[in-house]
């Protein structure tokens, strides 16, 4: 595996081959890996973005104590067979005088959009770069992210891009606890906590969540249709959703 820092070099090192993109913020987990696998699976040549990406973040969110480990992160991309890990800097994409944004307008409004009011400005401007910058032919999603995969797959169509979203579905601790870089901040009392989360949205019963803080618990009518909640457990924010079956009660 190699590692590309610029775009330049990454252009470089592809040639004309349009690659399988993950995006990520690092902090590898099974959620992560799961991605990487499809997409060594579906692709000749297979690219890993390392990016945390500032955009996505609000002011008073946790972009200082985002996790991050590109040396741990750079052996599971090279042992799961990742060509190229791209892992700019962040001036290289967004330089100075950057000012062009991608909104999805009404998709960005609900659930997450209400907390995290510029969020998926963020998310959908720094995927249709990545897009552009590596020429992916696929590019690969969680289903734990529900909101974000509407979103990138809105802008797939409305601005007609060339490549195929694929979506995965969400990797879960045993216990139900959905994977997530921000499960380190957890204490053992709050991981416990935490478990709420998964059990009231598959018993679809908010009422597993009192004495939590919850931003929402909500249906949202995504392909597939999901029941989606955040919650906050001490400092860190978590969210989570499960697919409504088609025909199951709600
Ligand atoms: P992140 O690094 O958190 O931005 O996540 C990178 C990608 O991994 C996104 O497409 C996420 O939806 C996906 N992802 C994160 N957690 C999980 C999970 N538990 N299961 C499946 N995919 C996940």
């Amino acid at each position: 595996m190699k590692t590309v820092r610029t775009i330049a070099e990454l252009r470089t090192a592809l040639g004309e081959a349009r690659p399988g993109l993950v995006p990520t913020m690092g902090a590898f987990h099974q959620g992560h890996l799961s991605l990487i696998r499809a997409a060594r699976a579906e692709n000749d040549v297979v690219v890993v973005s390392l990016f945390v990406n500032p955009a996505q973040f609000g002011q008073s969110e946790d972009l200082a104590r985002y996790p991050h480990d590109e040396r741990r992160d750079g052996a599971l991309a090279d042992e799961e067979g990742v060509d190229l890990l791209f892992a700019p800097p962040r001036e290289e994409i967004y330089p100075a005088g950057f000012q062009t944004w991608v909104e999805v307008e009404e998709l960005s409004k609900p659930l997450e959009g209400v907390f995290r009011p510029r969020h998926f400005r963020g998310v959908a401007t720094v995927c249709l770069k990545l897009f552009n910058i590596t020429r992916a032919r696929r590019a690969y999603f969680g289903q734990k992210d529900a909101q974000q995969v509407a979103v990138i797959k809105r802008m797939a169509r409305d601005l007609d891009l060339d490549l195929e979203i694929r979506v995965l579905p969400t990797i879960r601790e045993e216990d139900g606890l959905a994977l997530s870089s921000r499960n380190v901040h957890l204490s053992a009392e709050e991981r416990e906590t935490a478990l709420a989360l998964p059990r009231a949205l598959q018993a679809h019963d908010r009422s597993l969540l009192n004495g939590l803080e919850v931003d929402y618990f909500e249906e949202a009518d995504f392909e597939p249709r999901v029941l989606a909640a955040a919650v906050r457990v001490g400092k860190t924010r978590l969210i989570d959703n499960v697919v409504i079956e088609e025909g199951a009660p709600t």
